[in-house]
């Protein structure tokens, strides 16, 4: 059978092997399984996102095996620990680096409410600062907690258009920027 006899019937011919796929899903999901981490580890937290990344529990199933040191190459940011106000505009720095569309993962009590540590130095969670997508609970949380979380987030990727994305941060910054006014005492 000649090329013109499968041009004039392909699905026929190719049956089952030709899915048709509009090209939004199809980018979606590639980047839902190619999310590469930014590890923002400031404590204990950040241990158990290496023992998420070992063998035995092998983040790489999720095509999240590549942690990025550079926000440019990085697709969501993990934070792993407690977060004073020192190092908060620093954080905040680096998550304006990221390319968009990009999310943040809160990892653990400290990073999501300053867990334990209640002091005047502890920011008392990052979604002060930062538009969190997921928070992980736990003290700290175990790696199958952080791949719960991913996969979350991997659902997410794959369904939300980059409008809804973009109306989403800006809804979540515009709370951010209220609960930040400052307090007028008369
Ligand atoms: S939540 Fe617990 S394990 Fe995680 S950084 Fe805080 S004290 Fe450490």
């Amino acid at each position: 059978m000649g090329l013109a006899d499968i041009l004039k019937k392909p699905g026929e011919l190719l049956g089952d092997m030709v899915q048709v796929a509009q090209l939004d899903s199809v980018i979606h999901w590639g980047q839902s399984y190619s999310l590469w981490p930014y590890p923002f580890a400031t404590a204990c937290c950040g241990i158990e996102f290496m023992g998420t990344a070992c063998s035995d529990n092998d983040i790489s199933r999720f095509g999240s095996e590549r942690p990025s040191f550079s926000p440019r190459q990085a697709d969501m940011i993990l934070v792993l620990g407690t977060v004073t106000y020192k190092m908060a505009p620093v954080l905040r720095q680096i998550y304006d680096q990221l390319s968009e569309p990009k999310y943040v993962i809160s990892v653990g009590a400290c990073a999501s409410s300053g867990g334990m540590f209640d002091t005047y130095g502890v920011v008392q969670g990052i979604d002060r600062f930062l538009p969190v997508d997921i928070y992980i609970p736990g003290c700290p949380p175990r790696p199958e907690a952080i791949l719960d979380a991913l996969v979350k987030l991997q659902k997410k990727v794959m369904t939300q258009g980059l409008e809804d994305r973009r109306q989403e941060v800006m809804r979540k910054i515009e709370e951010i920027n209220e609960k930040n006014k400052p307090m007028i005492v008369r």
